[in-house]
């Protein structure tokens, strides 16, 4: 049996009449950028969350990368952000010329929120939490640290569309800044992000910065830039949003069944934090001997992907930050031992059965 990482297909064809009627419904439109779909869709999506506003921009990196510009967020600021994340995470920041700065995960591969009070300066601004894999983090005690601090909470939630901290959703924190990249939970078919807020005013920043920097067509009040959510894509979001919570539930069954199921003494499984939900973007365990295990799903057909090997202090790209292994020590951990396992919709029985099968016999 040959198991991918992702079959992004049959995600397709689980409700593939919706996605063409809706697709061909925005071709018809003759209106191809910023009309009815992203105007519905923005309005769909902030309801689902229970936020006010919703704009949609190119991707989730734009989302974060203009989130962290309209807060005036630049030169000589410090934002605080887990070591252990994806590299648009810390992209958002730099790009706008300020310095993250990189604070341990705890145990649920969150930022641990015990650490964050020690890393804040007189300079930091605002701190960037990843709830990453798709697990909502520990948002009381940040909460708590951002009004004593007056900083500003900034959520990737590129991996978490419907996870929730104490039954409120991830994005509504903070200001939310999501992707709607084709593997994401809401994915589209292509790129795509929203950035949530309950500011009107920030809201209306974001949207003039999407385009060009102008609200009146041709009257630049900013140096914007051209980064818009499409009309097909989300016409197609739509499509997802209105399923998104089966297409969730069905990837908790199949963490469900890889948490009770793989009985390995060396694998690691994930584990949750009391108060969160977790919508199992990837459902990744820890391996001390990880190549070798990488190495032996390879051989039996199933694909895994790290995620991520090389922690942004360590990047090529970073070396002007001055950071050295030994740095950050639990992010390092995490990046030589994780191991994301195939986690897709309409994942069949047979396929959860042969990984776990062949996960026991390693
Ligand atoms: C995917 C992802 C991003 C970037 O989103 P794009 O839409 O690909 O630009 C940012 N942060 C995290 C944690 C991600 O997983």
């Amino acid at each position: 049996m040959e198991i991918n990482l992702a079959v992004l297909d049959r995600q397709f064809e689980l409700h593939q009449t919706e996605y063409e009627q809706a697709a061909l419904r925005a071709l018809r439109s003759g209106w191809y950028v910023l009309g009815n779909e992203v105007e519905n869709f923005e309005k769909e999506f902030a309801k689902y969350l229970g936020a006010k506003f919703c704009v949609g921009v190119n991707s989730g990196l734009d989302a974060l990368t203009l989130a962290v510009r309209a807060l005036n967020i630049g030169e000589g600021d410090e934002v605080i952000v887990q070591a252990n994340t994806f590299i648009a995470t810390v992209l958002a920041i730099t790009e706008n010329h300020a310095t993250p700065i990189f604070v341990e995960p705890d145990e649920f591969y969150n930022i641990d929120a015990e650490k964050i009070e020690s890393a804040i300066t007189p300079k930091t601004k605002a701190i960037m939490v990843v709830h990453l894999y798709g697990q909502a983090t520990n948002m009381k005690k940040i909460c708590r640290l951002a009004e004593k601090y007056n900083l500003k909470i900034i959520e990737d939630c590129a991996q978490s569309h419907g996870a929730k901290f104490q039954n409120k959703m991830t994005g509504t924190f903070g200001i939310g800044c999501f992707s709607f990249y084709s593997t994401k939970n809401l994915g589209a078919f292509g790129d795509g992000g929203a950035v949530v807020t309950d500011d009107e005013n920030f809201a209306e920043k974001i949207k003039m910065l999407r385009n060009y920097g102008s609200k009146i067509k041709y009257h630049n009040e900013i140096a914007g830039v051209n980064s818009r959510l499409d009309e097909i894509q989300a016409a197609l979001l739509r499509v997802k949003l209105s399923h998104l919570d089966e297409l969730n539930e069905e990837r908790k069954k199949i963490a469900a069944r890889y948490l009770n199921e793989i009985k390995n003494p060396s694998i690691i499984l994930p584990k949750i934090r009391e108060g969160s939900t977790h919508v199992w973007h990837q459902f990744v365990v820890r391996v001390k001997n990880r190549d070798d295990f990488q190495k032996y799903l390879e051989q039996n057909g199933i694909k895994t992907v790290i995620h991520y090997p090389i922690p942004p202090h360590l990047a090529d790209c970073y070396k002007n930050l001055n950071h050295r292994r030994g740095d950050f020590p639990v992010a390092e951990k995490f990046a030589d031992e994780v191991l994301s396992l195939p986690m897709f919709n309409a994942m069949t029985a047979e396929e959860i059965d042969f990984v776990i099968d062949v996960i026991n016999k390693f």
